[in-house]
C-alpha cells in the first residue's frame, strides 16, 4: 500500500528519552495532582512563552473554559466563526452567547473594523483567534477593549512558538494537543497578565479545593498528569528545530505555488511558527477537486475551517460573516509537519498544479 500522508503528524522525542524522563515516577508514584514534572513544565513554558503567569491544563479546550470562568464573563462574547469548533463550544458551554464577527480576507483573523458595531450592553469580552499562527491585530483589539471595558482572551491554540504570542490581552490560551506545533499528547495552558488569577485557576482545575477553609468555589478537573507533562519536557528540547524544519517545508511549498495563478498562499511573518499550510483556491469546486485528487494519492488535506462554527445554530453565515463564509469554501490546509519530506511537498504541489491546469483546458 502506498504511504499515507495526513495534514499533520505528531512530533515525538525518542522512546528512550521519554522512558528516561518518566523513570522517577515509578519511584515516587506521584502520577498527577501538580507533581514535579508539572511544576518543571510550567516553569519552562513560562520562560519559553515569555509570560508572567501560566497554568497548565488537561487540554486546550478546558483551558479556554476555565479562562472564561476565571474572568467572570457574562452575556455576549464577540468571536469569529473561522476557527476550530472548540472556541465556539467553550463560549456556549459556559452559558454565553457567541456573537460572530467577520474575518479579514488576507489575515483570516478577526476584522477589527467590524468589532465595535457588534458591541451591546450585554457584551463582556472578545475572544479572537490567532488563526494558522497569524497573530490578530492585537493593538486595535486592545484599543477597542479598553474603550469599551471588555476582557480579551485570545485563543492562541495555533500560535505556540510565535514570538510574543502569550503577551496580548488579559489571557492567551494555548492547546498542547498532539497535532499542534508543540504538544504534551493532550494538554493546554492559560497565560495571563494579572498574577491574582494564578491561585484561582490553580484551584479551579482541582475541584476548587483549597487547604485552608476559604470561600468555596466550584471547580472541576482540569489537571495535567505527570506523564503528559513529561512528554512536554522532552518535546520542548526540540521545539526550535521542529519549527526550523516546518519553515523549510513552507518555503518549499511557496517556491512551487506562490506564483501559480488560481492559488492564494498565506504570507508568513518573520516570527512565524509555520504551524499550517493553507491554500486558497478560486472556488469551492476547484478546492474540492484538488482535495479529491490528493486523496487519490493517499494524501489527506483538510478543509480547515469548513463548515463554520456559526452554522451550528443555523445562522446564515453568508449574510452574517460573508468573508469567513467565502474563505471557508475555498481554503484547503495542506500537509505540514517536521517529518514531512521535501519530495512529498514536491509531489503534493505537482498534483495541485495538474488539477489547476486541467481545469483551464
Ligand atoms: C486545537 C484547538 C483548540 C482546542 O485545543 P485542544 O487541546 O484540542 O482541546 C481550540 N482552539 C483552536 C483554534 C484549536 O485549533
Amino acid at each position: 500500500m502506498q504511504k499515507q500522508i495526513y495534514v499533520t503528524k505528531p512530533s515525538m522525542p525518542g522512546l528512550e528519552e521519554y522512558v528516561c524522563e518518566i523513570k522517577d515516577l515509578w519511584e515516587s508514584k506521584r502520577l498527577t495532582n501538580m507533581g514535579e514534572k508539572h511544576e518543571q513544565l510550567e516553569n519552562k513554558l513560562q520562560q519559553y512563552l515569555d509570560t508572567p503567569n501560566i497554568t497548565l491544563f488537561a487540554n486546550g479546550h478546558l483551558a479556554l473554559e476555565y479562562a472564561i470562568q476565571v474572568f467572570g464573563l457574562t452575556g455576549e462574547v464577540i468571536t469569529t466563526p473561522f476557527t476550530f469548533a472548540s472556541t465556539t463550544c467553550a463560549i456556549v458551554r459556559s452559558g454565553l452567547v457567541p456573537v460572530f464577527c467577520d474575518i479579514d480576507p488576507n489575515e483570516f483573523t478577526i476584522d477589527t473594523d467590524k468589532i465595535e458595531r457588534l458591541i451591546t450592553d450585554k457584551t463582556s469580552a472578545i475572544i479572537p483567534v490567532h488563526v494558522y499562527g497569524r497573530l490578530c491585530d492585537t493593538d486595535s483589539i486592545e484599543y477597542i477593549a479598553k474603550k469599551n471595558g471588555l476582557t480579551v482572551i485570545y485563543d492562541a491554540a495555533h500560535a505556540f512558538g510565535v514570538k510574543g504570542a502569550a503577551s496580548h490581552g488579559d489571557a492567551s490560551v494555548f492547546s498542547l494537543h498532539a497535532t499542534k506545533v508543540f504538544h504534551t499528547v493532550e494538554g493546554g495552558c492559560v497565560c495571563f497578565r494579572n498574577a491574582k488569577y494564578k491561585p484561582i485557576l490553580d484551584r479551579l482545575k482541582n475541584f476548587g479545593i483549597e487547604s485552608d477553609c476559604g470561600k468555596a468555589i466550584y471547580g472541576g478537573n482540569g489537571k495535567m498528569s505527570e506523564l503528559h507533562a513529561a512528554m512536554g519536557l522532552c518535546n520542548l528540547r526540540y521545539i526550535d528545530s521542529w519549527i526550523e524544519k516546518r519553515k523549510a517545508l513552507v518555503q518549499r511549498y511557496l517556491l512551487h505555488l506562490r506564483e501559480v495563478k488560481g492559488i492564494q498562499m498565506m504570507y508568513y511573518p518573520e516570527e512565524s511558527n509555520y504551524a499550517y499550510m493553507p491554500a486558497l483556491f478560486g472556488s469551492m469546486q476547484i478546492r474540492d477537486k484538488v482535495y479529491e485528487a490528493l486523496k487519490q494519492y493517499n494524501i489527506f488535506a483538510r478543509k480547515y475551517f469548513y463548515p463554520l462554527t456559526s452554522t451550528y445554530d443555523g445562522k446564515n453565515s453568508k449574510l452574517c460573516t460573508p468573508v469567513a463564509y467565502d474563505v471557508a469554501q475555498r481554503v484547503l490546509v495542506l500537509p505540514l509537519y517536521p517529518d514531512l519530506k521535501q519530495s512529498d511537498v514536491d509531489s503534493i504541489c505537482t498534483i495541485i498544479m495538474t488539477q489547476l491546469s486541467e481545469g483551464k483546458s
